[in-house]
């Protein structure tokens, strides 16, 4: 076994403290990454919380995982001992369902493994990012280009994926209206990738001293969601809504913003069930979906075209021992916009 070291929330709700705990050595197929960063997602604090469901305790949590690979199993093909790679939200999954044939591993037919806070095939926990090593399958690993910042590369592991994926599926771009709603770590990339890809953006933010930086992310507009004057310039206009927000908030208010036929996207993941009335969808044929992560050819290619485009996370580099200042500051929305772990601190 490989001895590990990392930070855990012993219990559910607990400050994440020093653990030692062990991986699994590295088999034909794997990979064993030394890893470098790993970012901080509000979906760590939530598991940490027990938002979701019960969690699996002691957790480590962090699925936004870059490194330098330190070893490779014989068997494996698509990488090699010195490069750099990357670990997201899912670490195996069935691999012969519908759904993982279509490189949708994250919605396997049969149940993806999660990074942390998930149990792989042998039952075991998963242990995520914060901490010094992972091993995992090489088909769940990522190439990760040695020309972007590699800090602010991590975040495109779940934030990225988790925003580009819809915005893809949707086909989002010239001559739409789309509304980011919540700007934090995957708002903040949502905006990227909507500029991109040719969209109109506008920040529907509760934070009016966000604006500066939503412009200089490429926003278009900015509305303060509390301002109703704001508000009302707005209505009835959005193709679609990017909903990135992690609290409790009122959907049918946001559906008002869409225009006819406009589709309101969940990403966010508050832990209570949103209040939908069918008058707010009937007026006007709306659809409100979701969408969760995004599967392993899509994370690759969505790393490939951020090499490619320079799209790299704003990111705030932390010690390992500042998380739950973090997490504080997380729940307030004072994170501009992704708090990143420096591993050598930890
Ligand atoms: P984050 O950095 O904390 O950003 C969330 C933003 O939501 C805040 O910065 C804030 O933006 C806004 N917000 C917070 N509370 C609000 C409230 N009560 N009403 C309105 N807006 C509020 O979090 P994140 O890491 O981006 O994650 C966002 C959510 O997505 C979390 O629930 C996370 O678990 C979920 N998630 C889902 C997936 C998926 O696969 N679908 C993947 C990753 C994360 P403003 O200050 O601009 O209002
Ligand atoms: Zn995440
Ligand atoms: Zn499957």
């Amino acid at each position: 076994m490989i001895q590990t070291k990392g930070f855990a929330a012993q219990k559910v709700h607990a400050n994440l403290t020093s653990w030692n705990f062990e991986r699994r050595e590295v088999g034909t197929q794997d990979v064993q990454l030394e890893i470098l960063f790993c970012g901080v997602c509000h979906s760590d604090l939530h598991q940490v919380n027990n938002d979701w469901f019960p969690g699996i305790f002691p957790m480590v949590p962090g699925h936004e995982i870059v490194g330098r690979i330190i070893q490779t199993g014989s068997g494996v093909k698509k990488f090699k001992k010195g490069e750099l790679a990357g670990v997201g939200c899912l670490v195996d999954s069935c691999r012969i369902c519908k759904n993982c044939k279509q490189g949708l591993e994250q919605y396997c037919l049969n149940g993806s493994v999660a990074t942390y806070n998930g149990r792989a095939k042998d039952g075991s926990p998963t242990y995520g990012g914060y901490s010094n090593h992972i091993v995992v399958h090489e088909d769940f690993v990522l190439h990760v280009s040695e020309k972007l910042s590699l800090p602010a590369v991590a975040p495109l592991l779940c934030a990225g994926i988790t925003t580009y994926s819809p915005l893809r599926y949707w086909k989002v771009g010239k001559g739409h209206k789309l509304a980011i709603l919540g700007l934090g770590g995957l708002g903040h990339m949502g905006v990227k990738f909507g500029v991109a890809f040719g969209a109109e953006v506008t920040v529907l933010s509760t934070s009016p001293s966000k604006e500066k930086d939503a412009k200089a992310l490429g926003a278009h507009k900015f509305v303060v969601t509390s301002d109703l004057a704001q508000v009302e310039t707005v209505k009835g206009s959005f193709d679609f809504i990017l909903d990135t927000v992690s609290a409790k908030h009122d959907i049918a208010f946001y559906l008002s913003l869409l225009a006819t036929n406009g589709v309101h996207i969940c990403v966010g993941a508050p832990p209570e069930p949103h209040l939908i009335p069918a008058f707010s969808l009937m007026g006007g044929r709306k659809s409100v979906s979701g969408s969760g992560i995004g599967g392993l050819p899509e994370t690759q290619e969505m790393l490939d075209y951020c090499a490619e485009n320079k799209i790299v996370s704003d990111i705030e580099i932390i010690d390992m021992n500042y998380i739950q200042t973090a997490y504080e500051r997380m729940v307030k929305g004072d994170v501009h916009y992704r708090f990143v772990i420096n591993m050598a601190s930890l």
